[in-house]
């Protein structure tokens, strides 16, 4: 059943119509599946909601394509009275003429119940595209709904539009932004994050949600979706190494404690040093444990155990950049890139980070339920 109370936390909300994509943009998001597989995904037939419980907890509900807001076997009200956001989400590659028209008549009820929702649209599969088309695409998206508003007296809703993809890195990006509108404490962790890179000499910094990649705030220095793709690829790397030398996989307690691996690709010479009781350790078992609620957790003990804040990792990239991540606690990270002869000083930076990690947790303590990463499929 519905919860309008929401449990005080942000709810998001996935639409859009049937086939356009959520499901698998579910699935790689937060179950890792990869994107090829999406193509063996049944469609959406009913409203689903998943609740993922990471740093903050919120609730992603897939609606079936053919729900339409007017409908009456479900109450906009209760729906809408707590989200924070909507992320409608449109196949770019086909028609979109009757996605438009649902998404008219979403955003009028929506609003019509809770006028502080913030409206996202992801102009979806735009890999299919070329340049042009997905420039061409947005901006007639965009105009379509835009006219729309105003004929229907809506001129005061803000939308927001995002190209995404899940076969690259643009569907995390956009879900990066539309989280951070709805992090409360965003303002305070970038000004930490500006901080931490002033006073380390760090180029950048990411605190990143480690289940789902999505990043919650960065510093305000620029950069492009390299960066960030390299960033958030580092999480993979550690979480791959944690994989194979996790301590609850191991058949006897003998590995060691530090484990370091050297990999040569394509000319890139990297060096890895994970801490072996990184926090980082067994968060594929976290993922895979989807299905349970939270009270799974604390019979895991083993899981909740690998999730702590001595994961560490060092990446020495042949450029001269240092990939540097920590584990701020067993949901976020931080991935910093520094230059190298900035970080012959790593003491430095290892405090540095000690002292932001305090400040952070200080943050989050006051509302945050300190529950292992898990989500739940409850079919409504
Ligand atoms: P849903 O009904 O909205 O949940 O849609 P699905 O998630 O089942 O996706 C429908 C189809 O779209 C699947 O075959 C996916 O592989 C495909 N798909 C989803 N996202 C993308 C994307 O970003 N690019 C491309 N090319 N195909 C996608």
């Amino acid at each position: 059943p519905l919860d309008p109370t929401n449990g005080g936390r942000p709810r998001l909300l996935l639409m859009g119509l049937r086939r356009a994509g959520k499901s698998s943009i579910l699935r790689v998001v937060f179950h890792k599946m990869s994107p090829n597989e999406t193509l063996f995904l049944e469609s959406t037939s009913k409203v689903f909601r998943t609740d993922v419980f990471s740093f903050i907890d919120f609730e992603v509900w897939d609606f079936p394509g053919t729900t339409d807001p007017r409908d009456e076997t479900w109450d906009p009200e209760s729906v809408f009275r707590r989200t924070g956001a909507l992320v409608f989400i449109i196949d770019a590659q086909d028609d979109y003429s009757e996605a438009l028209s649902l998404l008219y008549s979403t955003v009028e009820a929506a609003y019509h119940v809770n006028p502080r929702i913030s409206f996202e649209v992801f102009v979806h599969k735009a890999d299919g595209l070329s340049d042009d088309m997905k420039v061409e695409t947005q901006r007639d998206i965009q105009h379509r709904i835009t006219e729309e508003l105003i004929d229907a007296g809506l001129d005061t809703v803000h939308v927001s539009f995002y190209l995404t993809s899940i076969y690259d890195r643009s569907v995390f990006e956009a879900l990066s932004k539309v989280m951070q509108k709805l992090v409360k404490e965003l303002p305070t962790l970038e000004n930490l994050l500006n901080i931490l890179c002033s006073t380390s000499a760090v180029e950048k910094a990411f605190l990143f949600d480690v289940l789902s990649k999505i990043y919650i705030a960065t510093d305000s220095s620029p950069y492009d979706l390299q960066t960030y793709e390299l960033c958030s690829d580092m999480i993979d790397v550690v979480i791959d190494i944690g994989a194979i030398y996790s301590a609850s996989r191991a058949p006897t307690s003998t590995l060691p404690r530090t484990s370091t691996a050297v990999a040569r690709s394509s000319g890139l010479s990297q060096r890895y040093q994970v801490g072996h009781k990184g926090g980082l350790w067994g968060h594929e078992q976290g993922v895979a444990n989807a299905g349970t609620d939270r009270s799974g957790e604390k019979e895991d003990g083993d899981e909740s155990r690998m999730y702590d804040e001595e994961g560490q990792a060092v990446i020495r990239l042949n450029n001269g950049t240092i990939l540097y991540l920590r584990q701020v606690d067993r949901h976020l990270a931080l991935v910093a890139l520094i230059r190298e002869d900035s970080f012959e000083r790593q003491g430095l930076v290892d405090f540095n980070f000690r002292v932001f990690r305090e400040a952070v947790v200080e943050v989050f303590t006051k509302d945050q339920d300190d529950t292992a990463v898990q989500s739940r499929r409850t079919a409504v």
